[in-house]
């Protein structure tokens, strides 16, 4: 599976539509202090269901949200799309293409779609667990993380060695059996 590319349209300082296309290889991305580098890995970190307003450096889920600067106006609606090709069906899944978009309104209205059908944030979870790049996953390690997985109790640390051997995914649909 591969990340095809990432539609970020007001979101944090992207106000306007922006398009990043991943070449095959390695993508970095660079550019001076507060230019949207860490905007854009959290643009991917929100649409995989991201629910921590504080671990996007907010602290309502609204502040993602386009505020506006001296120049323009704040927006009302956040959205991000994420695409993947996944013609080696990686993602369980019989699209050979996963296109993933999250939208927020500054009412609070929000949705999830897959492939354009409306979608629930359990459906992107099941879609994505155990395929390291979950919404807890450590695909994507920001910084400070470091520090936090080489510091985390044993319990923890088990969940981190869990989720990586593959084995969150029964625990998870056991509790949802359990609980049902
Ligand atoms: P550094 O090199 O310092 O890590 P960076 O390239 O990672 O910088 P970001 O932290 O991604 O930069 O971007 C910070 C910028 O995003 C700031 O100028 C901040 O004002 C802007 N920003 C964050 N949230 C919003 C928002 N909701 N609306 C408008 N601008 C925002
Ligand atoms: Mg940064």
């Amino acid at each position: 599976m591969k990340l095809k590319s990432l539609e970020i349209s007001g979101f944090k300082s992207f106000a306007d539509k922006t398009i990043i296309e991943f070449m095959p290889g390695m993508t970095g991305i660079v550019g001076p202090n507060g230019s949207g580098k860490s905007n854009i890995i959290e643009a991917m970190r929100w649409v995989m269901g991201e629910q921590s307003a504080k671990d996007l450096r907010g602290t309502k889920m609204t502040d993602v949200i386009f505020g506006g600067t001296n120049m323009r106006g704040a927006l009302n609606r956040a959205e991000v799309s994420m695409t993947f090709d996944n013609t080696d069906h990686y993602v369980n899944s019989d699209f050979s293409e996963i296109r993933i978009t999250r939208k927020l309104y500054r009412s609070g209205d929000s949705s999830y779609q897959i492939n354009g059908v409306e979608s629930r944030l359990r459906d992107v979870h099941d879609l994505f667990i155990d395929t390291g790049l979950g919404r807890e996953s450590f695909s994507i390690i920001s910084q400070g993380r470091v520090e936090s997985i080489f510091n985390a109790k044993p319990e923890n640390r088990r969940a981190i060695i869990e989720e990586v051997a593959g084995v969150h995914k029964y625990k998870q649909n056991k509790d949802r059996a359990q609980k049902e």
